[in-house]
């Protein structure tokens, strides 16, 4: 199933499945409650939303040896986590605005599991329950602030720093997944998310043992290599395999 969350043309928001082009609306939220409906939108006619509201972003540093290896970096012994604020998510075809003043800012393409049920001390093996889907995700990064600050708070939490979708999907193979990024068309990172230093189910137990995971709650599990900088006017694309092109126009501002 391919979850969207979108405006509806009389401007509501909604939650609804994509059959096609077009997309059926559900009575309700799947993370929370829902039934099936009967209305359905013509291709055109609703405007994306990122597909989940989270209520925190756990991101994983380092998660593929050959980005760790480009920016001097060693493979940590445990998952490396931090958190970017709920405020950075943007939808498909939302502009990442680059602020002012801020040194080099990075695409980073990589794939975002999205957690179905409260997850608190999870086993790696029982992870798969725990979650509702996957989809593209960019963790843009202010990589001058980055290594300024030490701590990365700023670096990673600007708005509009973490485009999510299009849609979620819950039947991709999270670990045999080809990835790839493009600027204005050009490939910049190509890469497979069997080539994370640590899985899915891993990064759900290690996360859990630290902090719940709440329903909508998005995992960011690291980047592969070739990442680079933004410029305004460039046009970003994170494609993951069965997870459709999460496409972003790049603003300054
Ligand atoms: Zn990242």
């Amino acid at each position: 199933v391919r979850w969207v969350r979108f405006v509806r043309e009389d401007g509501r928001i909604a939650y609804g499945t994509a059959e096609g082009e077009s997309i059926v609306e559900v009575v309700g939220s799947p993370l929370v409650a829902w039934e099936e409906g009967d209305v359905v939108h013509e291709p055109g006619t609703v405007r994306l939303l990122a597909p989940v509201l989270p209520s925190k972003i756990v991101a994983v540093g380092r998660n593929y040896a050959a980005h760790a290896g480009e920016l001097g970096n060693e493979v940590p012994d445990e998952p490396m986590i931090f958190l970017k604020p709920s405020t950075a998510v943007v939808g498909h075809g939302e502009p990442i605005r680059l602020p002012a003043n801020a040194g080099r800012i990075d695409y980073e393409g990589e794939l975002a599991v999205v957690i179905g049920r409260v997850a608190r001390r999870v086993r790696a093996d029982d992870a798969s329950a725990y979650i509702f889907g996957y989809c593209a995700a960019n963790d843009v990064t202010a990589r001058d602030l980055q290594k300024k600050d030490g701590q990365w708070g700023r670096a990673k939490g600007f708005d509009t720093f973490c485009p999510l979708g299009p849609y979620i999907d819950d039947e991709i193979d999270p670990l045999a997944s080809h990835i790839e990024l493009r600027v204005n068309g050009d490939t910049r990172q190509s890469g497979s998310t069997a080539d994370m230093v640590f899985g899915v189910g891993e990064l759900v137990a290690f996360i859990s043992s630290v902090m719940t995971l709440l329903p909508g709650d998005v995992i960011l599990t690291g980047t592969p290599p070739g990442v680079g900088p933004l410029q305004a006017g460039d046009i970003v694309d994170v494609e993951i395999e069965g997870l459709g092109a999460l496409s972003n126009p790049v603003e300054a501002g």
